[in-house]
């Protein structure tokens, strides 16, 4: 039979799909002989089974009764046991974490009764009241679906009638009354009362968590982080320990190195006389964790000694909330910590040099995502920046926008292309679109632990946390300073969330250090521990990859700036690129013409032109491969838009001032115009139906590189027919090519310029077929942007502005297969199209030049796929490379 609920000394911490980080890591840490308090945890799969089925799966509430009977010997005590109550946290624990997204009840147990006995107990009728009014109004909240709002105006009412602001100034008698008020709001709004019974309200508990796995933000959230949808939450069941008791106790987050820049050393937050929540939800300014020192100097010591247990047993930066209850420590969680792109690398390469792990374990913990996110700009030092004021840096990066306060405007203004600063008193987990349309957030209450900054770095965005002098007033939609200072929504913000500066207006911003050192090609400045560490990663990710990284590019610069990136070869030049602007008008004549001189005269304008371009970039690329592409563009692309020229010459007529070349060209165009141009007369369907074209292209290849062979530069160029469907096609092509390359100004000292020739595979035809191809093809190069298309029958140009965004709500996709390649379909054909080319030809060569060579995860794919190279745009080098690295790891 299944087993649904693990005691915590059963499980350890690979246990995550099952217990849930949370569950698995307090496994761990009970096994360790850390002071956890016990507790047990209930199952993803109890979760599963619940959601699917809209009822706990059978076995689950007996097995329940075992762990919590078990619970209660070990504790001396029953679950809300009227003189002296044993009182329980529910809280949800996924495989990933998903911070703030999901439910946590406290004090569970307590009732009319047992109130009193922890008030006897704990010699302390307030802290009683206090914990039993917390718990009807997270439970009414969280378990009953009851508006917050509701709660929140019933305590605002006490203090009003107290005279005071401070929840603090409320009595016991305060309290209890607050109870019974609370009890009526529950009453009111859900129809019942609130249960008195212990079990009851742990077990709705439990099953508001499970649910909670279904909420609109958690769904969000796990879009974003691309965290599957089926995974279902664990539930940890936890005796309760009290931060509340007192000024020597309290509750704090911790990480054991600075999760911002991965400098050595302890960081946190600590609050005294409080519960876990309060730090979390960012609601009271913390200090700083080394102020517990002071405070309370053998707890300090007995926490620093467990951070080291913890580093030195996970072998990484790990995050702990911990709560002192009356001079006692307690554990109540662990994970590896969340942590910014800068501090991945920097903390890896510590751990290195500390001998807890090796530089294969170091290229593991860094991914592509996070080094990309290294290379964004920096707001420029030098520039004339007008302060507001500093606050937190909570998550780097530097982020200017227009000031807005509440998320709904956020989401609005971004839609409509704003950038937009999303300034908040606090975040909460309904912030999350905000922040995620925001292009940072700044929030002036809350610590580099609080819900928006750890949101914030979980998303690489840039965030300022904790700027204690502005006073956000959300509703006037405004923040002032103490000098008087105001900005109003609409004005223009930029935030450091590096140095947790925050400026008037908007600030120029510069290349980052990381961008610099691959831009400089790789000077790695001894003091600068974040470009070392990245140098040292990047170069063990090189010397272990199998997948050659090639680029993109269509221009000798774009080639130079690449080549410094360390692209070896161009994978894909898209000479279509080349007849653009000025030039455009000679390939419109090129198609249009109606003559063999018409079409010739074309060509013969061309072939200089082409010649440029392509000595251009065979120079930058000196010693390394180079795919040109013959033409492909879709048609539609170089001619008038047949409806705009309709108009136009419509208009003429009715003035009558229409040309003869206006109606020629409109004749022209009607009989070009297609419905589908992207299953047009486009790629090699082009070059058989416009002779001459692909000649003129190799004839300009070949001419450029016999130059500059003559000059002694090493030019080795590969000739890429695209959107071939069938062998006919490319034999058609290779015959052309073979004539050209006889010519005597391609040749030098009588012999052809060396070169290949290759298609791309961008039909699922081709990747059938595959086999009589490569008869011909040298190379195949992946066209995945049009394989996706035509194997899905998905338009590239629409759908992502279209039908996508109901695609990606409903979870029929996790990421669109334009961005991150459909492995299961499109990279099927990729492997069949490999094995049946190889098959033929034993040395075929194999790349991908679609959007996809730069996605991390499908770089991981090409390299199982048995690829040679993938190639993407210049920026994505550096990323491309990285992922190379760790993809046989
Ligand atoms: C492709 O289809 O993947 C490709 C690289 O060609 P293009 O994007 O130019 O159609
Ligand atoms: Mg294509």
């Amino acid at each position: 039979m299944t087993k649904f609920v693990y005691d915590f000394a059963e499980g350890d911490k690979d246990q995550k799909d099952l217990l849930g980080g949370k569950g698995a890591n307090l496994a761990e840490m009970t096994n360790l002989g850390l002071p956890v308090p016990p507790g047990f945890t209930i199952t993803t799969e109890a979760c599963r089974a619940y959601l699917a089925g809209g009822h706990e799966p059978e076995g689950m509430a007996g097995e329940v009764t075992e762990h919590l009977t078990a619970l209660e010997k070990t504790m001396g005590k029953q679950l809300g046991q009227a003189d002296d109550p044993l009182l329980v946290s529910v809280r949800s624990g996924a495989k990933f974490s998903m911070p703030g997204m999901m439910e946590t009840v406290l004090n569970v147990g307590l009732n009319d009764q047992s109130v009193h006995g922890l008030a006897h107990q704990a010699g302390d009728d307030r802290f009683a009241w206090d914990s039993y009014r917390r718990l009807v109004q997270m439970f009414g909240a969280t378990v009953l679906g009851i508006e917050a709002e509701h709660f929140a105006e019933a305590l605002d009412e006490a203090k009003r009638a107290k005279g005071t602001k401070n929840d603090l100034d409320l009595d016991a008698s305060d309290l209890a009354k607050l109870v019974e008020t609370f009890k009526g709001v529950v009453r009111e709004h859900a129809d019942r009362d609130f249960p008195q019974d212990p079990r009851e309200q742990m077990d709705l508990a439990v099953r508001a968590v499970f649910d909670s796995w279904n909420s609109a933000r958690a769904a969000i959230y796990r879009r974003q982080e691309r965290i599957p949808a089926d995974l279902g939450t664990a539930v940890s069941v936890c005796s309760m320990v009290f931060g509340n008791l007192g000024m020597d106790s309290g509750t704090g987050v911790a990480f054991t190195r600075d999760p911002a820049s991965g400098a050595r050393g302890v960081y946190g937050d600590y609050l005294q006389n409080a519960q876990g929540e309060d730090v979390v939800a960012g609601i009271r300014n913390t200090m700083a964790l080394t102020e517990l020192e002071r405070i309370d100097r053998s707890s300090y010591d007995e926490l620093m000694s467990i951070m080291a247990t913890l580093e030195h047993h996970y072998r990484d930066l790990c995050d702990i909330e911990f709560t002192i209850e009356r001079g006692k420590l307690w554990m109540l969680q662990t994970r590896v910590g969340k942590r910014t792109a800068a501090a991945a690398f920097t903390v890896a390469i510590q751990l290195v040099d500390e001998g807890l792990i090796d530089m294969d374990e170091a290229l593991r913990r860094v991914t592509g995502a996070q080094l990309a996110n290294l290379m964004f700009p920096r707001f420029d030092r030098d520039a004339a920046k007008e302060l507001l004021t500093t606050g937190m840096n909570a998550s780097p990066g530097a982020a200017s926008g227009t000031a807005v306060f509440d998320s709904p405007t956020a989401v609005r203004r971004a839609k409509a292309g704003d950038k937009v600063i999303l300034v908040r008193r606090e975040t909460t987990p309904d912030d999350l679109d905000g922040m995620i349309a925001a292009q940072g957030v700044l929030t002036s209450r809350g610590g580099r632990t609080s819900h928006a900054a750890v949101v914030a770095r979980g998303m690489g965005k840039t965030a300022v946390c904790g700027a204690e002098e502005l006073e956000v007033d959300v509703r006037a939609k405004r923040l002032t300073l103490p000098d008087g200072r105001e900005v109003v929504e609409g004005d223009l913000l930029s935030i450091d969330g590096t140095n947790g500066e925050v400026y008037l207006g908007e600030v120029p911003v510069v290349a980052s250090p990381v961008m610099s050192y691959f831009s400089d090609g790789f000077g790695a400045p001894e003091d600068d521990d974040l470009v070392a560490a990245v140098d040292r990663i990047m170069r063990h990710a090189d010397d272990g990859r199998r997948l050659r990284v090639r680029v993109n590019a269509d221009t000798g610069e774009d080639c130079a700036t690449a080549r410094t990136f360390g692209a070896e070869g161009v994978g894909l030049c898209r000479t279509e690129h080349m007849f653009l602007g000025e030039r455009r008008s000679l390939v419109e004549a090129l198609v249009l013409a109606e003559t063999r001189e018409e079409r010739e005269e074309s060509l013969a304008a061309l072939l200089p032109l082409q010649i440029e371009d392509f000595t251009a970039i065979f120079r930058a690329m000196a010693g390394l491969p180079v795919t040109i592409r013959l033409l492909d563009p879709p048609l539609h692309e170089f001619l008038p838009d047949y409806t705009d020229l309709s108009v136009e010459v419509a208009v003429a007529r009715e003035r009558g001032e229409v040309t003869q070349e206006q109606e020629d060209l409109l004749v022209a165009v009607r009989r070009l115009h297609e419905q589908n141009p992207m299953l047009g007369l486009r790629g090699v369907r082009l070059g058989i139906a416009v002779p001459g074209l692909f000649a003129m292209q190799v004839r300009a290849i070949t001419r450029a590189a016999a130059t500059l062979v003559a000059e002694g530069v090493e030019v080795r160029p590969e000739i890429m027919v695209p959107l071939v469907g069938t062998v006919q096609e490319l034999q058609a092509v290779a015959a052309e090519i073979a004539q050209v390359v006889a010519e005597p100004e391609s040749q030098v000292g009588g012999e052809p310029v060396h070169h290949q020739i290759g298609t791309m595979i961008e039909l699922p035809r081709a990747a059938l077929v595959a086999a009589q191809i490569a008869e011909v093809a040298q190379f195949f190069s992946f066209g995945t942007n049009d394989l996706t298309q035509t194997t899905w029958g998905f338009s590239r140009d629409d759908v992502e502005s279209s039908f996508f965004s109901n695609y990606l709500d409903s979870g029929i996709f996790g990421v669109s297969p334009f961005e991150s390649l459909d492995t299961e379909g499109v990279g099927e054909l990729v492997e069949i199209a490999s094995w049946r080319g190889r098959e033929v030809r034993h040395d075929l060569k194999l790349g991908i030049c679609g959007e996809h060579g730069g996605d991390p995860d499908s770089v991981h794919f090409f390299h199982r796929a048995g690829l040679d190279y993938v190639s993407c745009s210049p920026f994505r080098i550096p990323v491309a490379r990285l992922e190379a690295g760790r993809a046989p790891l």
